[in-house]
């Protein structure tokens, strides 16, 4: 039996940037609902590396055939503490809409200067063999927080999070040009080249 890639995700916007990205190494890729798998996964870490470990172990457990992925990201804003942080997701609840978790972010920097307003958009992603052993990439890109929305692209914190290189924020760059520079797009890359290793030390 072919082994398959199962990322530990139910986002449909993130698989297709999984498949894009991981689309030569040659196997089958599929969700969890692909696969089956409707587990609740409690995530309780305190790191991304520990929350996306937890996301693919929760499923792998399921799935112990299958190498099991998972990510986990968040925005980290400096003068905030790092804050949201892991808790990207869930600032100012869950259900509150973006328009609004950027705005509130806005006015908690209001009359911050540009070299105080750094921030990184951070994503790790964790991969879980059938053997039980794990593996886990972390990478960022570096931007600031801009003094206003702008942008229609992407999602989340995109539109208040500005490139000075690009002079743009990751809201006003077309999907392509976001994928090159980030965070998860790196991230996925680095685990792809462990993957291919893996792939290969197998192959022997
Ligand atoms: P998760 O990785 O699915 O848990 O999502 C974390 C949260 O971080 C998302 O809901 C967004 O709020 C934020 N986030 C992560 N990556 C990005 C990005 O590329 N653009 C904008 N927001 C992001």
């Amino acid at each position: 039996m072919k082994r398959r890639i199962v990322f530990a995700t139910g986002n449909e916007n993130k698989m297709k940037e999984i498949r894009m990205i991981l689309a030569d190494l040659g196997m089958e890729i599929v969700s969890m609902k692909e696969a089956g798998v409707d587990e609740e996964i409690i995530e309780d870490g305190m790191t991304f590396e520990e929350n996306a470990e937890i996301k693919a172990r929760t499923v792998s457990r399921v799935l112990t055939n299958d190498i099991v992925l998972a990510d986990d990201s968040g925005l980290e804003i400096d003068y905030l503490d790092k804050a949201p942080g892991i808790y990207s997701a869930r600032f100012a609840g869950e259900d509150t809409s973006y328009d609004i978790k950027n705005r509130i972010l806005l006015d908690r920097l209001e009359g911050v200067p540009d070299d105080e307003r750094t921030a990184r958009f951070v994503c790790a992603v964790a991969a879980v063999f059938p053997d039980g052993t794990s593996c886990t990439v972390r990478e960022t890109i570096e931007g600031q927080i801009a003094h206003e929305i702008a942008g229609d692209n992407g999602f989340g914190y995109d539109p208040i999070f500005y490139v000075p290189e690009y002079g743009s924020t990751t809201a006003q760059m077309d999907p392509e040009q976001k994928n090159l520079l980030s965070h998860r797009g790196k991230a996925l890359r680095a685990m792809k080249r462990i993957l291919e290793e893996k792939l290969r030390e197998e192959a022997l």
